[in-house]
């Protein structure tokens, strides 16, 4: 199968990243009739993008989150030749570990940002502030909103996108929906409305929800419920936090939120399971349910609704999506490669391999893949598998913080994944693991931008 594309489909595409979902494909033709101001307007930029140089073998990473930032510092150190491009979308970084604790004020907003401008200065990369729009791996071109980049080497790392579709969210509603009750598990301006709902909120009930299939960080939602109710609690609001769990149970450390929903935050949380969300009448302000033909409606004053979740969209344009529920890339689970294509590389939340999608995952798995590809830069035997490690606290009670700890790595029995090993679990939550669980975060971001 050729792996070009043409310029007609990169038209197409280019429209499709723009929608976000891209579900909606605007041709030229169609947009020159919508506004006559717009006559010869170029979707895609057939330029260069507006770069130095490359100096050496380019390393072009697409995603600046926890994966392609450990990605763009690591392919440099590993291999000092390659001339590392950082594309990303959003021009300053926003961290999604923390931000539960953030939401409550127990944390700064100073703590979650950080620059994208001194990492790259500080690391001996470039960062490129555009949005990647499609390649074309057979000559090896990354297009972005802002121009081409010829590259020897692709990594992509752009994370996840939400799937409404999955709880009967049609476009329209969707829009709607994402505004209105964003999930905020995507780094930015989410994670703000929700903050300031938050601030706003005088009282009923809050709804949260609890995605099934392998969403990212297990233990997120559980934590936000308990930051949540915490916040109620000392600011003595009259309300509830009301988690639609899709799943049969707590998918991480049940014991441990159970506890903590019970002992600490009975009048607070009111946890249901296994609910299959079918639909959200957003005028009401329902969400609707259907198990075995029981249906139940479950009202809300405000929300948080978080869907299942889905490869970002980037990786099924760039046609290298695994056919599964969740199009996630088709790669080589040990090197990380894209099947057929030794110079393009999936990493972080859109890999398929079924890791926690967590950033000590995401940040341990890079460490191991930039060197993967500096060795095979160098025409060096790549090294065995290393597995990920994924770290994990739950903020379970803010001012002292307190929190519970899970940790593992993963085993391989041939080429299937059977499961976990070197599993700790601390379902007691306890001042002493609150007092580590910034400092984790502060050496992961170190890690990324010092
Ligand atoms: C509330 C919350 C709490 C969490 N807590 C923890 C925790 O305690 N521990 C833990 O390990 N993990 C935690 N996580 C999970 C962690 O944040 C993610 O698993 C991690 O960010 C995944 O890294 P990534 O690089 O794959 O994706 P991301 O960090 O999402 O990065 C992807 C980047 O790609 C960019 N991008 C996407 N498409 C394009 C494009 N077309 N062009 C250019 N750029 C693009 C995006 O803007 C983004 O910056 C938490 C997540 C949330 C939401």
């Amino acid at each position: 199968m050729s792996m070009k594309i043409s310029r007609r489909k990169l038209i197409k595409t280019a429209a499709a990243v723009a929608a976000g979902l891209g579900t909606e494909i605007i041709s030229p033709a169609a947009m020159a009739k919508k506004s006559d101001s717009i006559q010869k307007f170029d979707i895609i930029p057939d330029n260069n993008a507006d770069l130095p140089k490359a100096k050496g073998p380019r390393a072009v990473v697409v995603g600046g989150g926890f994966s392609g930032l450990t990605m763009a510092k690591y392919l440099k150190k590993y291999y000092p030749s390659f001339d590392v491009v950082l594309v990303e979308k959003n021009s300053m970084f926003f961290s999604c570990p923390i931000s539960n604790i953030w939401l409550v004020g127990a944390e700064s907003t100073d703590f979650l940002l950080h620059s994208y401008d001194d990492a790259a200065l500080g690391n001996n990369y470039i960062f490129y502030n555009a949005t990647a729009i499609n390649a074309d791996r057979n000559s090896r071109i990354l297009y972005t909103d802002k121009g081409k980049i010829k590259y020897d080497y692709l990594i992509v790392a752009p994370g996840i996108d939400y799937d409404y579709g999955k709880i009967g969210v049609g476009p329209d509603q969707e829009y709607i929906l994402r505004k209105k009750y964003p999930a905020a598990f995507m780094p930015g301006s989410e994670h703000l409305s929700l903050r300031y709902k938050l601030r706003r909120f005088k009282g009923g009930i809050f709804l949260l929800t609890v995605p099934s299939g392998n969403y990212r960080c297990f233990a997120a939602p559980y934590e936000r419920a308990c930051m949540m109710a915490d916040y109620f609690k000392k600011h003595r609001i009259k309300g509830k936090i009301v988690l639609l769990d899709m799943n049969p149970e707590i998918t991480i450390a049940p014991d441990s939120f159970h506890n903590a929903f019970n002992e600490l935050y009975k009048d607070y949380i009111e946890y249901h399971s296994d609910v299959h969300i079918v639909g959200v009448d957003i005028e009401k302000r329902q969400v609707k349910a259907n198990f075995e033909g029981f249906k139940d409606i479950y009202d809300f004053t405000d929300a948080a609704i978080y869907p299942p979740i889905r490869a970002a969209k980037l990786i099924e344009i760039m046609g290298i999506a695994k056919p599964n529920s969740q199009f996630e890339a088709d790669i080589d689970p040990f090197t990380y490669q894209v099947k057929g294509d030794e110079y393009t590389y999936v990493t972080g939340d859109a890999r398929p391999m079924g890791y926690s999608k967590s950033a000590n995952t995401a940040n341990s798995e890079a460490h191991f893949v930039s060197k993967i590809i500096a060795m095979h830069a160098q025409g060096k035997p790549l090294p065995k598998w290393k597995s990920p490690t994924t770290i994990c606290y739950g903020a379970i009670k803010y001012g002292p913080l307190e929190s519970n700890y899970v940790s593992t790595r993963y085993k391989y029995s041939g080429r299937q994944l059977v499961g976990f090993t070197d599993v700790v679990l601390r379902s007691r939550w306890s001042r002493l693991l609150g007092r580590k669980n910034i400092p984790w975060a502060t050496g992961l971001y170190n890690d990324m931008f010092k």
